[in-house]
């Protein structure tokens, strides 16, 4: 393993690639931290839009429009083979090479999946993974460029061995010995290894992806692995902020987090992580630091295990999350049947549903479940079965929004919830379901969707977050 003090792993998201501007700024925020005492293990993102557009591309080979999907692998081709070029690369240089096969290699897996109009979760990945491939060899050429000896991988190249959760695979426990083998070489011979990010691959050797936004994860992954002095996720955003500035003028930086608080954050809509991030650091009680690369001297947002806390802001950030859907589910002889519920909540994890917020009337007459819209169809199939052995009545209830206040200052602060319901109240906003974890890191409530952006407003100025220093 590398004997140096110091190691640093940086992520760069898709607007840090999004261009050879942008990726020759990317570099030189690795090169300024690099040196004969720092190390940095770089993990990148698709190139921004790359991500969304591979899954049109897959989609139209399903659909049988190949054309479509042709014209769309040209224009992936033009945006790399540009960037490529204004970063020095000659048309017959090995990088043009890789990209062309990689491409090629891209044209053919959307062919197979056209000739069989089919598209499996395996097969989406493969297609998918293709955007971080094509990233990090444009990152090598910025890196070289500035003097540097990159030297791209994979995410499965790297060591990242996931199961076979296509589309939201998680490392095996031989991902760390395995990466710290195929990356200790390399830095040990000084060079700067290159990862393509949100990939991994199966013990068989298949492309898995780790999830929307999963380089972050990966970032922590390769972290973990390696016993990083920190991870740096690099954003187009001054960090963690207390509420998304685009609906809230007031939002700000937060300076300090813990990792329960970022995950809360994550998973209720604050997208500037993946959910699962922070959960490879944890054990190690490695920092991470969320830093804008348009201010890369700005602190940013610093996560650790034991943040500073403010006792004048017992909540930290107001998120929300539009698009959600509540399912209300009842039936005769519901009533308190431990096998109802254990079959409901059974049917839901076969189904990989991500449950928003579930509330149980107390004659447990009913339970509600908020879910994303997006996943509607394949939980009213979930739940269309009897459940112990009894029929269930399903009701939907459409255009909603989870709003949550999230702080581990809440724990025991009295007259948080009051607050938070007196604001909405005052704002003549409904509550149409209430969730408090006994965690107390969040409370969570399910408003009408056209209220959200409102109400986001009302509840950040209600806890102070405007303007005010939060929790330094
Ligand atoms: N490119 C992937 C996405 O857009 C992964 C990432 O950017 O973190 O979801
Ligand atoms: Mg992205």
């Amino acid at each position: 393993m590398v004997d140096t003090p110091t190691l640093l792993v940086m992520k760069f998201g898709g607007t840090n690639m999004q261009g050879a501007a942008a990726i020759r700024h990317s570099a030189s925020l690795v090169a300024r931290s690099l040196n004969a005492e720092v190390r940095v293990v770089v993990v990148v993102s698709a190139m921004s839009g790359v991500t969304n557009l591979l899954l049109g591309v897959a989609e139209a080979g399903e659909k049988g429009d190949i054309a479509g999907a042709n014209d769309m692998i040209a224009a992936l081709r033009t945006r790399h083979f540009t960037a490529a070029q204004e970063l020095g690369a000659a048309p017959d240089s090995a990088t043009v090479r890789e990209l062309r096969e990689l491409l090629e290699t891209l044209r053919q897996a959307v062919y197979g999946v056209y000739l069989l109009r089919e598209l499996t979760a395996r097969s989406r990945d493969l297609i998918v993974a293709f955007g971080e491939r094509l990233s990090a060899p444009l990152m090598s050429l910025a890196l070289e460029a500035s003097g540097h000896r990159p030297h791209h991988l994979t995410g499965g190249q790297a060591g990242i061995v996931t199961d076979a959760h296509f589309g939201s695979a998680r490392p095996l426990s031989s991902t760390a010995g395995r990466i710290r083998d195929r990356l200790g070489g390399l830095l040990d011979a000084g060079l700067t290894p290159v990862i393509a990010g949100f990939m991994g691959e199966t013990e068989k050797g298949a492309t898995t992806t780790l999830g929307r936004g999963g380089t972050d994860y990966s970032a922590t992954i390769v972290g973990a692995a390696l016993h990083a002095s920190e991870v740096w996720a690099w954003k187009d955003v001054d960090g963690v902020m207390s509420a998304d500035p685009r609906a809230v003028q007031g939002a700000q930086n937060i300076a300090q987090l813990s990792y329960g608080e970022v995950m809360e954050l994550a998973y209720f809509g604050a997208k500037v992580l993946h959910p699962l991030a922070v959960t490879p650091l944890q054990d190690a009680g490695i920092p991470l630091r969320v830093k804008s690369a348009a201010d890369p001297d700005f602190p940013g947002t610093l996560v650790t295990a034991s943040p500073d806390t403010d006792s004048a802001h017992p909540v930290k950030a107001v998120t929300a999350i539009r698009g959600v859907s509540i399912i209300n589910v009842s039936g005769a002889g519901f009533l308190g049947v431990p096998d109802v519920v254990a079959d409901l909540f059974a049917a839901l994890a076969r189904e990989n549903i991500t449950l928003l917020m579930v509330s149980q009337s107390s004659s447990m007459s009913n339970v509600s479940l908020a879910i994303l819209s997006s996943d509607e169809e394949r939980t009213l199939e979930a739940l269309g079965r009897p459940m112990g052995g009894r029929p269930m009545q399903l009701d939907v209830q459409r255009e909603v929004a989870v709003l949550a206040i999230v702080g581990a200052g809440m724990r025991g602060t009295k007259g948080v919830s009051a607050k938070l319901f007196g604001a909405l109240a005052g704002d003549d906003i409904n509550i149409l379901m209430i969730s408090q974890g006994s965690s107390e890191l969040n409370i969570s409530v399910a408003i009408e969707g056209r209220d959200v952006d409102g109400a986001t407003r009302t509840v950040h100025t209600a806890f102070g977050l405007d303007a005010a220093v939060v929790a330094s």
